[in-house]
This record gives structure tokens, sequence and C-alpha cells, in this order.
């Protein structure tokens, strides 16, 4: 851990004279599949309050994204909550935007309720956001917003820096429309053993279920992903805000979080040689997605990152695989 860790602080502070190991940058190239234009599925996407349908939808053809997963969009008193905001994106662009529904349902429930409201079997406000979850959820297509069982230390909003349990009621629930609509429950939680321990036993209960880690655990090392996927078969990962420059702000605090980056002037693109390992090992597993951005210009260097630090990294089934075919296979799309 210290080792990974301490290459990937000296590759920083030396990465304007070393260039970064990237042994298989270039091997995808000449291939069938090409990773500067195999298409993407955004797995974990959220419509940030710049955002409008019309640019998005010219983003995406500039990148060849062919499908964006919706976690939530962010809303507003202005814009409106996240629900309408999806309801109208997907109106626009159709089957490309797949839109989500809970997000602000949940959070809005808290902000009443305070977080006793995952553990309390009788929450009135907990049940009143998953019976809205479950009208939206009838209406395909449709899917589970990004849910925080614990943003202890990766969250902006105060009132979610917190930990509730991963197998209380609400995500009971949650598993059992999973099961029953055939989509998974995506979940932003930080790697606390606690968490992880609940996170096991609500897998075990619900075998047909299905849950994606939101950024591969957000805190994790490639060690405990392992261990963990080799355990259970119901969960996937995608791997969104792990890479610059969304990490960069919190590289030096939190450097494990950080497992690819593009090239830059005077460095090339890198995916950490564990992490390239373990998504070898279980190429089913993993998904490419980008998550929130917060203009344009970022949200370009995010798709930079994703093909040139982890696509092209990869062997040309397996990024094919993290591009689109995961995605396609888990939400359920048509084939192109
Ligand atoms: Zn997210």
């Amino acid at each position: 851990m210290i080792r990974q860790c301490g290459v990937a602080v000296l590759s920083v502070i030396l990465g304007l004279m070393v260039p970064h190991p990237a042994k298989a940058q270039s091997k995808a190239s000449g291939e069938a599949i090409d990773w500067r234009t195999v298409p993407i599925v955004d797995a974990h996407f959220h419509l940030m309050l710049f955002m409008t349908p019309e640019d998005l939808l010219a983003r995406m053809d500039r990148h060849k994204i062919s499908t964006v997963i919706s976690g939530g969009a962010i809303g507003s008193p202005q814009a409106g909550g996240p629900n309408l905001r999806d309801t109208n994106t997907h109106a626009k662009l159709g089957p490309r935007f797949i839109p989500a529904v809970g997000n602000g349902d949940l959070v809005a429930a808290e902000r009443i309720e305070g977080p006793g409201m995952y553990s309390d079997p009788g929450s009135r406000e907990a049940a009143a956001a998953l019976a809205r979850i479950r009208e939206f959820l009838g209406r395909q297509p449709r899917v589970i917003a990004e849910t925080f069982p614990n943003a202890e230390r990766s969250q902006k909003d105060p009132m979610m820096r917190r930990r509730v349990p991963v197998d209380g009621p609400v995500f009971q629930e949650l598993m059992r429309l999973s099961a029953a609509t055939q989509r998974p429950v995506l979940m932003h939680m930080e790697w606390h053993p606690e968490s992880v321990q609940q996170l096991s036993r609500l897998l075990e209960q619900h075998p047909d279920g299905m849950v994606t880690l939101a950024h591969c655990g957000k805190t994790t090392r490639a060690a405990d992903i392992r261990a963990f996927l080799q355990r259970h078969r119901n969960v996937v990962c995608d791997l969104a805000f792990r890479s610059w420059p969304q990490e960069e702000p919190d590289y030096k605090r939190f450097p494990e979080r950080t497992i690819f980056w593009s090239a830059g002037p005077t460095w090339k693109a890198w995916l950490d040689p564990q992490w390239k390992a373990l998504i070898e090992d279980y190429p089913d597993r993993f998904m490419a997605a980008i998550d929130d951005t917060h203009d344009w210009a970022q949200y370009d260097e995010v798709v930079r990152s994703i093909r040139e630090g982890l696509l092209a990294q990869l062997s040309p089934p397996t990024m094919a695989k993290v591009a689109h075919e995961n995605a396609r296979r888990i939400f359920r799309l048509p084939q192109p």
C-alpha cells in the first residue's frame, strides 16, 4: 500500500522529468478497436446546472459517447428538480439519455428527518421517497439515481458527510427494486470497514439485485476491490471520478483515489498497474463514466483522461467491455 502510494507521489514530483510507465499505451492502435474512437457509454453522469440537453448532445457526438446513464441531474428552484431535468433531457435526447430517479427524493427526505431515516423502518419520509422511486422506475427506461450511504469525507454538502447503514431498510427496499426491475443500485460508498461489511450482507441477502459501486468505492485500493469482486458476483464498478483533472485538487491528501490520468506536456498517460491487472482479471465488472464536472472544458478533459489514461492502457477486448459493452449488458441497452 505504502509503496504504491509512494510510486504515485514520486511520479507526480518527478512528472516533469520522468515519463510514467505506459506499457500498453499504443497497443490498441492499429487493432480493429481503437481507443480513440471506440464508442463510450457513460455509466454515471450528472446533468449539471451549466448544461443544457442540446450542449450535452453536441458533446456526446464530438466525443463518440453513444449513451449517457444519469446518476441524477443537479436541480435548482430555477432550473427544476432532478427528476424533471432528467425527464426533459430524455425527451430531447431519446434513448441516448437514460434518466434516473431518486437523487432529489432521498436527499430531500433526509433534510426533513435526518440520517435516522436510513435505519428507521417506520420512517415516513423514506417510505414516501421510495414510493416515488418505485413509481418512476415502472416507466422504463429509468435507472436508480446515485445514493450516498457513506460520503463522510467526499461530499461538499455537509449533510451528506455521514455514514448510514447500507443494509438498513432503505437499501433493502432499493435492492428489492433492483431485483424487480433488473437495474443496479448506484452507491457512493467510501470503503469504511463497517460499510463494507454491511454491503456484503446486503449483496448476499439480495442475490438477484445488483450494486454499482460509484467511483469503485472512492477510497479503495485495487486489492480491496479484488477481494470484494471475488466474494460477490452481483457487484460492479464504475470508474468515474478516479482520474485527473477531477481528483487533482485532492491528490495530496488522498493519493489512493487517483488511478489514472491522461498525457500532459511532459508526462505520459498512466493507469495504476494494480488497477490495470484487476480490470484485466475482471473485465466484465468495470465501466467508464464521467460523473460531475464544473464546466465543459473539464468535461472534455475527463473524456480525454478516460480514453488516454484508461481505455488506451487496456487490451482491446477489455477496452471494448469497459468502454461500452458492460454498460450495455448491465443497463439492458439495445446493441448498436
Ligand atoms: Zn456521481
